[in-house]
């Protein structure tokens, strides 16, 4: 922690005030450091800098005073050491497998993963001979039984999506320890203001800050927030293959922290209510949203969650026509695959996110052609209400 008045600090305290810079407490917004290098005052300085013995920056792909302050933000509220900020999610993940990982290891990862996730496992790792077995989050015997005298890494997604399946991460973390490896949780579905992996046994925690992080759909970045020892070799591999942040998301990044958890409980609350409204609709077969009753890891959400996130997904009948026809007649929410937005977005996971699993693996994974993800937004509630109607309507003749 950076700032010692803040120790004792709340969550949503540290959220607007962590991480600030000595040198900031002029501007009472953060100010943006956009600058591609730094200049010393001596040859002297130049070199102590350079060499690590004084603190301070050189060249912003090895960091910037911008990016630090998102960078001990999020740190200080995933509960973690230290947090390296990337230019992407994805970046952020491969920053991670090439920190921990070596030729000949083994990469054990939950399969309902972003899709991304799953082509860096399959068709880049894989070039490196790094190994991956997926498997099924919720079952524990099947991460027990992937494990191989190789195995590093454990990696997983909870809630998933579409499904917001759940995945133990205390038990996932004992199986990963007991086999010597490390866990690492994607903690965008919640964000530190409704789960904290850390503090339930996890390594690692990865973000795509391009979700609820920034919050509002404008720019690309993500992190990784663990021990001291382990930020410092994936801050070395960044400084030198650089996937950096750029200090302007950077600074979108910070400012979106300050309102994490009113918007996190706020799309809660949406996501929640509109799930219990669809659950009582007649045109719906199925939802899936771990904040109902009905679903299977309800129970272990809520000791594990704070609250249930904005994504959910319900069934309609009659496949993927009747789902297109619903999708194509709403008019408020965005068809997108994006998620983490004010704004709602609603999309047909089995021709977009997951259009490219096979039959079989869309069966696997429970991706059916009658399934809609709607992410759930701020905007008024009876408004997404009159615009599923719409969608309703368009389908029931
Ligand atoms: C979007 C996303 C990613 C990838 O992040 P980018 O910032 O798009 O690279 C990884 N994991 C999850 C869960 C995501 O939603």
């Amino acid at each position: 922690m950076s700032n010692e008045w803040l120790k004792e600090a709340g969550f949503e305290t540290l959220a607007i005030r962590e991480g600030l810079n000595p040198g900031f407490e002029q501007e009472h917004s953060d100010p943006i450091y956009a600058t591609s290098s730094f200049v010393f005052e001596s040859a002297e300085q130049a070199a102590a800098t350079f060499s690590g013995e004084r603190d301070g920056n050189t060249y912003s792909r090895f960091s910037n005073p911008t990016v630090s302050v998102f960078e001990k933000r999020l740190a200080a509220l995933e509960g973690g050491q230290e947090g390296v900020a990337t230019s992407s999610g994805m970046a952020a993940i491969l920053t991670l497998c090439l920190t921990v990982l070596r030729a000949g290891d083994h990469v054990i990862c939950s399969r309902n993963v972003f899709g991304s996730t799953v082509g860096l496992f399959n068709n880049i790792l894989t070039k490196l001979d790094i190994s991956v077995t997926f498997v099924a989050l919720r079952e524990l015997d099947d991460w027990r039984q992937a494990v191989t005298s190789n195995t590093k890494l454990f990696f997983c997604e909870t809630p998933s999506n579409p499904l917001c399946e759940v995945g133990n991460i205390r038990e996932i973390a004992n199986i990963a320890h007991d086999s010597g490896a490390l866990l690492a949780v994607d903690n965008c579905f919640c964000t530190p203001a409704l789960q904290r992996p850390l503090s339930l046994g996890a390594d690692v925690v990865m973000h795509s800050a391009t979700k609820y992080l920034d919050g509002q759909g404008r720019v690309l970045g993500g992190a990784l927030v663990g021990s001291e020892e382990l930020m410092a070799e994936a801050r070395g591999f960044v400084r030198v293959c650089g996937p950096s942040m750029s200090p302007f998301n950077a600074w979108i990044f910070s400012k979106g922290l300050e309102t994490l958890q009113l918007r996190m409980d706020a799309h809660s609350q949406r996501a929640q209510a509109l799930a219990e409204w669809l659950e009582a609709h007649a045109g719906v077969k199925k939802v899936n949203y771990c904040g109902l009753a009905s679903h299977p890891d309800h129970a272990l959400a809520a000791s594990q969650q704070s609250a249930f996130g904005g994504v959910l997904s319900f069934e309609v009948d009659g496949g993927r026509d009747r789902a297109w026809g619903f999708i194509n007649a709403v008019r408020l929410m965005s068809l997108t695959a994006n998620l983490g937005d004010v704004k709602t977005t609603v999309c047909h996971p089995a021709s977009t996110t997951h259009g490219r699993l096979t039959d079989e693996q869309k069966q696997q994974g429970g991706i059916t052609e009658g399934l809609i993800r709607i992410a759930v937004g701020l905007e008024d509630l009876e408004d997404l209400k009159r615009d599923c109607e719409r969608g309703f309507a368009a389908i029931s003749a």
